[in-house]
């Protein structure tokens, strides 16, 4: 899923439509954050990318592990802004989103985000990425290590596998199975995005597993539910405003 650096590539038109969307997005962002009794007859007249900008207004303003990365960024000297460096497009296949390392923009794919808490994964997915591109020369194209790197990394800390994790852990007991999980995800990840074998994705990643997957940059911690992430947020407020006051 995601990550698909290579593929996305905005047209022209994408900075003009997106400011005129954004007009009706704030008009109806008003009525829900008002929680308008009416909204669930409005949103069925929406459109898929109307539906897009209302969920990532949301995601931004009240999501954990988002609110946290926008910090981390920010504080990184890559501040984002929600006009410039989102996109929410339609994409092909199932793909759900992209971080288009050339023009730094996350590419949100409107036809296949199915609801808030997905787009909210898929947010915090690219937002890692687009972290890993703003502290780091990540060499996407040149490296297959790189790449495996900031998708193990996206796996571990986005959430991606906390939910299949629960229900596995409850099932099976099987402690191991994160890892896992990260593994075959990043390795999906590359393999989407790039045209490589299964074999080369899968070395690629199990070269890099271990030191990416201990790095939980700016998380601190693996965020496994939205209460770890938002200890996790206050954390990293409680750093910056040491290093700060030094
Ligand atoms: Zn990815």
């Amino acid at each position: 899923m995601a990550g698909a650096p290579d593929q996305s590539q905005p047209g022209p038109a994408v900075g003009e439509q997106l400011q005129q969307q954004h007009v009706s997005c704030q008009v109806f962002s008003e009525r829900l954050a008002q929680g308008n009794p009416q909204q669930g007859f409005f949103s069925s007249f929406l459109t898929h990318n109307q539906k897009c900008q209302l969920m990532l207004l949301k995601t931004v303003e009240t999501n954990p592990y988002v609110k946290l990365l926008l910090d981390a960024m920010k504080h990184s000297g890559c501040a984002v802004n929600k006009e410039r460096h989102f996109s929410c497009e339609d994409c092909n296949g199932n793909v759900s989103g992209g971080f288009d390392a050339t023009t730094s923009q996350i590419v949100l794919c409107q036809n296949n985000i199915r609801n808030q808490a997905h787009m909210s994964r898929v947010v915090t997915h690219e937002l890692i990425h687009a972290f890993d591109h703003c502290r780091a020369h990540v060499h996407w194209f040149s490296n297959v290590r790189h790449l495996a790197c900031s998708e193990v990394r996206a796996a571990n800390l986005s959430g991606d596998c906390s939910l299949v994790n629960e229900i596995f852990r409850l099932r099976f007991g099987l402690k191991q199975h994160h890892q896992a999980c990260v593994r075959d995800r990043a390795i999906l990840s590359i393999l989407a995005v790039r045209n490589i074998s299964k074999e080369v994705a899968e070395k690629a990643v199990d070269e890099v597993f271990e030191s990416c997957f201990n790095d939980h940059e700016p998380f601190g911690r693996i965020p496994h539910n939205e209460t770890y992430a938002k200890y996790a947020h206050r954390d990293f407020q409680n750093r910056d405003r040491y290093y700060s006051n030094i």
